[in-house]
């Protein structure tokens, strides 16, 4: 069931779902680095990565926060995300990972459809800010291939 509530989130970039960029890449409309998807998921590649191997992961329904799903929703969202989790660690290498999901603009929440960054990061991090980056075509394809090689060889 869904949390009830009289406060409201703030987002600039609130719009109908047929202008939001997730939704776009949900339905193929815009190109991305996906990883990963099943009937209710999608995951790709954050296209100015924090690190390479940084994932978002959606719910392919449109929401604009987590206050828009219902529980069994949050549950396959951080379920699907756990699992991404795994394979890009493995994936990249990485000595850990965060999970970071932001809610409203005051949040730093870019885009107004729920997603989870998956980011991975190595000891080399601890402490320090993670700046975005911008990799190449061919490092996020190589990226995106290492994650779904490795997915597929989650058991
Ligand atoms: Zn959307």
């Amino acid at each position: 069931m869904k949390s009830s509530t009289n406060a409201t989130i703030r987002n600039s970039a609130s719009g109908p779902p047929q202008y939001c960029v997730f939704c776009k890449i949900v339905d193929g409309r815009l190109p991305s680095y996906v990883v990963y998807q099943d009937e209710s998921h999608i995951a790709f590649l954050d296209i100015n990565p924090f690190s390479k191997g940084h994932t978002l992961v959606c719910p392919k329904r449109h929401g604009e926060t987590m206050w828009d799903m219902d529980e069994a929703e949050i549950g396959g969202l951080f379920r699907v995300a756990a699992k991404v989790s795994r394979a890009v660690v493995t994936g990249v290498h990485a000595d850990g990972f965060r999970f970071i999901q932001n809610n409203g603009e005051a949040a730093n929440q870019v885009v107004a459809h729920v997603h989870v960054h998956v980011i991975p990061v190595m000891f080399e991090d601890k402490g320090r800010f993670m700046g975005r980056k911008s990799l190449s075509n061919e490092e996020m394809m190589e990226t995106a291939q290492i994650i779904r090689a490795a997915l597929a060889n989650l058991v």
